[in-house]
């Protein structure tokens, strides 16, 4: 009964009867018993859609309402402004994208004065305005951004708690998120700590780690059938065996799909890449479409129309077309306000299917009463073949099947071409267990990312010390053996110092200046290296004349060992740079590609043809490069130069102006990837400009220049303008053409003309002017006829 739990504010238990949620789930219930409302370390191994949230929600607001509010005061629940008598709650969530969608269910609380704030932006900030919240939602690396920025309010934390602590198992991420909760727990020694994870076999290992309860259950609130679909048949895993029967032409998964909505249910449908998703989406829309009814159709229709609102590209061209026949695609290159559009319309099931990569499965609530998994293979890129998915991924996707109170039950299919793929799936699959969760951080990129920071942020000032720290981690938890940690560490501690981030003497360690900037900027040390080494070595080759020799000198001792024939680029920009006078800035194209070839910066694929023609646009433009060129005969970093020119290409495009719909086409990538590539560049170069600074280098406001090019995705003579809010790309370029070149024209200009130039929207166009500062923007006294006039000419 939820009028029974204790810690917890009296207003809670009529907030979630007025919910409909009448009594706690069994895996809910057990972890109140283990007291997560009264402090008590937790983690629950859970299914998935099996209330996991409400764990979170209980121990959250036990922290925040603090001594005061147990069962017995009279909190009035009616206050406003953050209730300064408890705690702090942090909720840290796996991916950036689930930030404000976690955040939003949050602010159920904000009518009882609990005030929620998502952390999101830059890594490079202490997020001082969050010291007012109560509730606060971040990713592990924002958080990690946090502490090591000295954000004074994580010492007033009293509870954190870690959504789908399973990815500690990503050897990406993973590590981030394991030393950011071992340094939040050692920063504070009462903190209660709330691990959310996925069903996993060694739950039990990470509660050690986090000494803490465990709650271990498969408890679901629906029932879910696991099975696979072969030939006719879809056979389930107790035993039983439906005819489903496949028609000529067909898919399995349009069969299933049909099957399915036959009896008026929808489906998920997991697919392994977002143009599989796109594609399925496509094929499936031709399914669904003779299921509509006219009404159906008519508000699919309009949510269509919605999102080619959002954006006018082809991707969402094609989003729109299939929701107008019932289904959709649904990856993390699209918008986000696509994303919620569909998330919200499959919820109301207007639609009947929805295509998904797996970042679906993770975070979002979209159960349905079928799910297929279509493809359990994807693509590694670090062996460029297919690799099955683990257990864990596969069936977090199947706990999406099943809609509590709408469905009898829910089920999960994988398909199979043969015999033999049946009982495969089937052991691989629908009868294994979880793999068990490892840490990952004894990994170099990990390492030497975390050492550096926990160095600076002063949680460590020596080897030993360093050493002690890690002990905390569930690496030490699950290996008794400290030796490959103490070898990896060595090494990265060799390769910081080298790198001038950390001195050493003796057993004591100390970050430099440079060591302090790099952890703050949220850098990942060789992305730091790369970018000085970048920049040094384009200052030596345009610097004094000494510098130049010595440039030339260094090139001409490598060539030495080059293949005859070969030209080192090296070389040729000591060439270039051999006029009179220091050397051009370095150019944006050079400044994207530095930042591009950096571990911070996602790859993107060379696809058949790109070799070809990005090897000869390294050629044309080698001498804008900063860095010598990998000669072609090293081929995997010849592919890795290749693949972040085509990166800073795909931002050159962005930086003069060239339609998103044409860079999307152009590199075969969504809407969304150009945003992500342009957010991660403007915080690298911003990066850039910061080393560049400390270091006494005279190419600052180059990149600077390039930065906010590529924010605002203009050539350099729009850069003013575009940075007056609500002008964007585009209207700056018609503002620019009609003679406003700058904000202070802006203030000036004759309201006609900027009207015209904003094609006669006047609400816009005051917003623009109040926005670059003008006095009067009103637009009350603009004759229409003024207007045309402009146009015209
Ligand atoms: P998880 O985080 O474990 O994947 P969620 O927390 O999203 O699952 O819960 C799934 C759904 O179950 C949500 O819609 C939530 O409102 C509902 N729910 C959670 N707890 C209860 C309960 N005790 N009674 C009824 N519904 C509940």
């Amino acid at each position: 009964d939820v009028s029974a739990i204790p810690g917890v504010p009296d207003w809670l238990s009529g907030h979630l009867q007025d919910e409909g949620i009448e009594a706690l789930y069994p895996p809910q219930a057990e972890a109140v018993e283990a007291g997560v409302t009264e402090g008590a370390n937790l983690v629950a191994s859970v299914p998935t859609a099996s209330g996991k949230t409400l764990v979170a929600e209980l121990a959250m607001l036990s922290a925040v309402a603090g001594e005061e509010s147990g069962p017995g005061s009279d909190a009035s629940g009616a206050s406003s402004g953050p209730l300064s008598d408890g705690g702090k709650a942090l909720y840290i969530v796996p991916l950036r994208a689930l930030a404000s969608e976690k955040a939003e269910e949050f602010e159920q609380f904000e009518r009882y004065g609990v005030e929620v704030g998502v952390s999101t932006g830059n890594y490079d900030s202490d997020g001082g305005w969050l010291a007012d919240k109560d509730v606060i939602v971040a990713t592990s690396e924002k958080v990690d951004s946090l502490v090591r920025n000295d954000a004074a309010w994580i010492e007033d934390l009293s509870c954190v708690v870690a959504d789908e602590v399973h990815l500690v198992d990503d050897g990406q991420r993973g590590p981030t998120l394991e030393v950011t909760l071992a340094k939040l727990r050692q920063l504070n020694a009462g903190l209660q700590t709330v691990a959310l994870s996925a069903t996993i076999g060694n739950a039990d290992e990470l509660a050690d780690w986090l000494d803490a309860e465990l709650v271990d259950s498969n408890w679901r609130p629906i029932e879910l059938q696991k099975g696979v679909h072969y030939g006719q048949a879809l056979h389930l895993e107790d035993g039983s065996q439906q005819r489903l029967e496949v028609r000529n032409g067909e898919s399995e998964t349009a069969a299933i799909v049909r099957d399915t909505l036959a009896d008026d249910g929808s489906t998920l449908v997991f697919v392994n890449s977002r143009r599989n998703a796109e594609a399925a989406a496509r094929r499936l829309a031709s399914t669904t479409r003779e299921f509509l009814d006219a009404d159906e159709r008519e508000a699919l229709a309009e949510i269509a129309a919605e999102i080619r609102d959002v954006s006018d590209t082809e991707t969402s061209d094609d989003l729109a077309d299939a929701v107008e026949g019932g289904a959709a695609f649904h990856h993390a290159g699209l918008a986000s306000d696509h994303r919620s559009l569909i998330e919200d319309a499959f919820r109301d099931r207007l639609l009947k299917v929805v295509c998904a990569t797996p970042t679906l499965a993770a975070g979002v609530n979209t159960p349905s009463r079928r799910v297929v998994v279509r493809d359990w293979r994807r693509y590694d890129g670090s062996t460029g073949g297919m690799a099955p998915l683990s257990v864990l991924e596969v069936h977090q996707m199947m706990g999406r099947a099943g809609r509590p109170g709408l469905d009898p039950y829910g089920e999960a299919v994988l398909l199979a071409n043969s015999h033999d793929e049946l009982d495969e799936l089937f052991e691989r699959y629908v009868w294994a267990d979880p793999e068990p969760v490892q840490s990952k951080l004894a990994a170099e990129p990990a390492l030497r990312t975390h050492l550096l920071a926990t160095v600076a942020s002063g949680f460590a000032s020596s080897r030993e010390g360093l050493l002690e720290f890690l002990e905390r981690t569930l690496h030490a938890t699950q290996n008794a053996d400290r030796n490959e940690l103490e070898r990896v560490t060595d090494r990265m501690l060799d390769y910081l110092e080298v790198n001038d981030f950390l001195t050493r003497d003796g057993d004591q360690l100390q970050a430099t200046g440079l060591g302090h900037t790099v952890s703050r900027l949220y850098l990942d040390p060789m992305s730091a290296a790369e970018i000085i080494d970048g920049l040094r070595d384009w200052e030596r080759a345009g610097g004094t004349s000494a510098g130049r020799e010595r440039a030339e000198t260094a090139g001409d001792e490598a060539e030495a060992e080059e293949p005859a024939g070969f030209t080192r680029a090296s070389e040729l920009a000591a060439d270039h740079g051999d006029d009179d006078g220091p050397r051009e800035p370095p150019s944006a194209l050079g400044l994207y590609h530095l930042v591009a070839r950096t571990p911070d910066m996602y790859e993107l694929y060379l696809r058949s043809g790109d070799e070809e023609e990005f090897t000869q646009l390294a050629y044309e433009r080698e001498t804008e490069f900063l860095g010598p060129m990998p000669s072609e005969y090293e081929d995997d970093r010849f592919e890795d130069w290749l693949s972040a020119l085509k990166t800073a290409r795909l931002l050159e495009d962005w930086a003069s102006e060239i339609d998103e719909n044409e860079i999307t086409d152009r590199y075969g990538v969504g809407p969304g990837d150009i945003r992500g590539k342009v957010e991660t560049t403007q915080w690298l170069l911003g990066a850039a400009e910061s080393l560049a600074g400390e270091l006494g280098m005279d190419c600052v406001p180059a990149i600077r220049e390039a930065r906010t090019r590529v924010e605002h995705g203009v050539k350099s003579e729009l850069v003013d303008l575009a940075s007056v809010r609500g002008v964007g790309r585009k209207r700056a370029r018609r503002l620019y053409e009609a003679g406003i070149r700058t904000r202070a024209d802006l203030r000036e200009a004759e309201k006609a003309v900027v009207l015209g130039a904003l094609r006669g929207r006047e609400k816009t166009a005051e917003n623009v002017l109040e926005n670059a500062g003008r006095e009067d923007p009103s637009m009350a006294e603009v004759e229409p006829a003024d207007i045309d006039g402009i146009e015209t000419t």
